[in-house]
């Protein structure tokens, strides 16, 4: 049987593409031209990647179909994809969307982008971001707005936007992402699309351009979980050069998931926290609906209470701006990106280097960091969130004694229009209320589309224990045999 059948390529997500290669029923070239003209037509006014190289790709793609017909094929060989412009390329500029790395070009790649190579994946740009991954709309970025596929005037999310918003309007099949307080789910959730950020530790941090060092981690946004579970199967493990990197063997999760299997026997807790104020009504009957899906295939619903969770935007947005604070300080107009013209002297040079390189928004967070790390705020602010961060942890702790994962919405409200929250920095930090305590703690968390408030997708959040990215997985997957939110397209006109 045909695997293509009447679909149009974009149809066709990372699974079915290698299996349509497998079948010798498409090339990948025929493929990554696809995207390609994808990009050409439609990304003028999404603005969902910042840079592209067509002949580089199409000339990967040729090699890939090369090694395809000499039988030196790896797991994803030809299946093209777009890497989150925070990913150090040597063929391609890499900005971090900003301003500070307009033009700048690395000397050496990133794990994520290496290991992505070495399984077949051809790169076909970059993905447009909030400028250095702060932010929830994606407006944060020097090269502009991403709009959302779903409805033009409204924000993607972030700071993946550029990610979820090309892999929504079927640009192409997968795009890789960064989590440090939401940033894979909450614009998967916004843009129709399944994200996974993985165990703090499963994904190299290297030529991952620092945000928050103890929160930030790699993971994929994609259509449907199994697509999520073939990329990030082949861009897990453990790699020396990141200190954090996790030695746990990497499980075969597309294995895992092609046993099948329902979710009889599963325990989903439900914390009553995340139903309570601040949800839009909308959201809270469509997670409510998806979850009772997930009943009716054999789970528990246990209601639990996770009564720390509340205090997590506060600590994150603490100890997240003194990481960066600190990671940024290596932006001086020295050693990396832009330099101000004439200095007058060293000074002048750090400080307008920095005033005209940095946005606002990272501005504000490094002030904010610096203040709550200076000498006389340090226990007040800094040690008392970290308290914070670890009492949040004992809580999913005894919360995972009793149950195997843990579900609720993944934001607030559906995508919001452009410029409803930019001038209102709490109201935008509120968008992270249900994502941030997996990354406080670590824990694997992934975002999956189960229904439509006032027309924009919204998404369900599940949460996992370390290193059970299978758990969460396998329940997406199935969740997605039984439904077909994760199929629905917007249209690109
Ligand atoms: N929205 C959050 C922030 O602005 C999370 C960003 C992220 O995960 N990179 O910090």
């Amino acid at each position: 049987m045909s695997i293509i059948a009447n679909r149009p390529l974009h149809a066709l997500g990372v699974c079915d593409q290698v299996a349509a290669l497998d079948a010798g029923e498409v090339s990948s070239v025929e493929l990554t031209q696809h995207c390609l003209d994808r990009i050409k037509q439609h990304d003028g006014s999404l603005n969902s990647l910042i840079c592209s190289d067509a002949s580089a790709a199409l000339a990967a793609a040729a090699a890939a179909d090369a090694n395809r017909q000499s039988g030196d094929s790896a797991p994803l060989t030809g299946v093209p994809l777009v890497h989150k412009d925070i990913f150090c390329t040597i063929e391609l500029p890499t900005t971090c969307g900003s301003r500070m790395l307009e033009s700048y070009v690395s000397p050496y790649e990133a794990s994520v982008v290496s290991r992505l190579a070495s399984a077949g994946m051809v790169t076909l740009g970059k993905a447009n971001m909030d400028e250095f991954a702060m932010g929830s709309s994606n407006e944060n970025s020097f090269f502009g707005a991403v709009e959302n596929p779903w409805k033009r005037t409204a924000v993607p999310g972030g700071s993946s936007g550029g990610s979820a918003a090309l892999v929504a309007a079927r640009l192409a099949p997968a795009a890789t992402a960064t989590d440090t307080g939401g940033s894979i789910r909450q614009p998967a959730a916004f843009c129709g699309v399944t994200g996974i950020k993985p165990t703090y530790g499963r994904v190299s941090r290297y030529g991952m351009i620092a945000f928050a060092s103890s929160f930030d981690q790699g993971g994929v946004i994609a259509a449907s979980a199994d697509d999520c579970a073939a990329v990030l199967h082949a861009m897990s493990g453990h790699d020396p050069r990141d200190a954090t990197s996790s030695p746990e063997d990497v499980p075969d999760w597309p294995g895992a998931l092609a046993k099948g299997g329902g979710l009889s026997g599963l325990r989903i807790g439900v914390p009553e926290e995340f139903f309570a104020d601040g949800l839009d009504e909308g959201v809270a009957v469509a997670v409510r609906a998806g979850l009772a899906e997930m009943e009716a295939s054999g789970a528990t619903l246990v209601p639990i209470s996770l009564a720390k969770q509340s205090l997590g935007i506060s600590a994150y947005y603490i100890v997240a701006p003194a990481e960066a604070s600190s990671n940024l300080s290596r932006f001086d107009g020295v050693r990396f990106g832009h330099r101000c013209d004439n200095p007058v002297d060293l000074a002048d040079l750090y400080e307008r280097s920095r005033a005209e390189g940095f946005g606002a928004e990272v501005q504000r967070r490094i002030l904010i960091g610096a203040y709550v790390l200076s000498a006389g705020f340090y226990d007040a602010y800094y040690k008392k969130a970290q308290q914070v961060r670890q009492l949040i942890a004992s809580e999913f702790d005894e919360a995972f004694q009793s149950v195997d994962l843990i579900a609720g919405p993944t934001t607030p409200t559906v995508a919001f229009d452009r410029g409803a929250k930019s001038d209102d920095p709490v109201s935008m930090y509120l968008n992270d209320l249900y994502t941030v305590s997996a990354n406080l703690c670590g824990l694997p968390a992934l975002s999956m589309p189960c229904g439509f408030d006032q027309d924009l997708p919204v998404g369900l959040q599940l949460i996992g224990r370390a290193f059970d990215e299978e758990r969460l997985l396998r329940a997406a997957n199935h969740f997605q045999q039984i439904t077909d939110w994760h199929t629905r397209m917007p249209e690109v006109a």
